[in-house]
């Protein structure tokens, strides 16, 4: 287990060809009833076996019991209707029919608990669970009760805050909000979004993270990244209220991307998660190009905050190179680590 420069993927991991079609978003599951709850955790267990086996030192899931990362906990409230489709534009970006918030939200039971239960008895490592962020969520729905995005924000930030707590009582140390919004709605980060988040992460003991990207390795985001130009200066409106925000960790893109390095000085202070790993590209990083990420960043991040990742999740690439993609992760931060190390001369 390393202290400094401790390695951990932002979340997802393709799942095995017998769960789950590969290479693809929303893939429907191959099993269904008690085979499908015992193949779900078989993936589980060979999700932390590769990244334990890899050298990632704080251990997800990897997604491996869910479908998709905002979908699958909406399917477990109520208060949305998954009959009652509206086409919306996602993110700005892209169409889609997406489920109808009919009435009140909430939870009725824990959604990832036990899943996450799961995961604690499978590793000695701290391990960190991922919830999708309110503002994430309010705009992937079509809102017929509350007509409101932040009123709704402000709904699921309770309800992921019950869930958050429940998730750090059964033993999980890092919990990570994922907030790809924060990228295209600025005005509403400014305005509540990163108060809802703050509400999201309330109370908790755990460390706390935020993930904002520039999405999957997907045709939508890929063509969208296409038209944002030479420079990426999104996590310029964001960075400066979570800088200011209770929320202890940042994660973003940084390898291959057009994000300019010194937009993480706007975070001097909290511990920042690097993406060094690309996850648009089959192309498997060397340890090299993973060190030279994270030594950049070592002008505006004390090493103590820095934490090596990747990009975004991992569950669109062929399983062979997502588990290149670790083996590199853990590599390039044990090349830099030792530089770290080295007396000076
Ligand atoms: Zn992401």
């Amino acid at each position: 287990m390393s202290s400094l420069l401790p390695a951990s993927i932002v979340g997802s991991l393709p799942k095995p060809s017998w769960l789950a079609e590969p290479e693809k978003l929303w893939s429907p599951w191959k099993l269904d009833g008690d085979a499908l709850v015992e193949g779900k955790q078989d993936a589980l267990r060979a999700a932390v076996q590769e990244q334990q086996h890899r050298g990632i030192d704080v251990v997800s899931d990897g997604e491996q019991t869910r479908q998709h990362f905002v979908t699958t906990f909406i399917e477990h409230l109520s208060g949305v209707d998954f009959e009652q489709r509206e086409t919306v534009r996602i993110r700005d970006r892209y169409d889609a029919s997406v489920p109808s918030v009919v009435g009140a939200v909430s939870r009725e039971r824990p959604v990832f608990v036990d899943d996450a239960a799961f995961l604690r008895s499978q590793t000695d490592r701290p391990i960190k669970w991922a919830l999708p962020g309110p503002m994430t969520m309010v705009d992937t729905l079509y809102d017929r009760h509350y007509r409101s995005r932040e009123k709704l924000a402000w709904e699921f930030a309770a309800i992921l805050n019950a869930e958050a707590r429940e998730l750090e009582a059964a033993g999980v140390d890092v919990i990570q909000f994922d907030e790809p919004a924060f990228n295209v709605f600025h005005d509403e980060v400014r305005d509540w979004g990163v108060a809802a988040l703050e509400r999201a992460a309330e109370g908790l003991r755990a460390e706390t993270v935020v993930h904002i990207c520039y999405g999957y390795g997907i045709k939508a985001n890929n063509d969208w990244k296409a038209t944002l130009g030479a420079e990426w200066r999104q996590y310029e409106q964001s960075f400066p209220l979570l800088q200011g925000s209770s929320i202890d960790t940042v994660s973003l893109e940084s390898h291959h991307s057009h994000v300019p390095v010194e937009l993480v000085e706007l975070l001097r202070g909290k511990k920042v998660m690097l993406g060094a790993i690309d996850v648009a590209s089959h192309e498997v990083e060397t340890p090299e190009e993973v060190a030279d990420t994270l030594r950049a960043a070592l002008r505006h991040v004390d090493a103590e905050l820095l934490v090596p990742s990747t990009n975004c999740g991992m569950a669109p690439l062929p399983r062979s190179v997502a588990l290149g993609k670790l083996a590199a992760l853990s590599a390039g931060a044990a090349l830099l680590r030792e530089e770290l190390a080295a007396p000076p001369r």
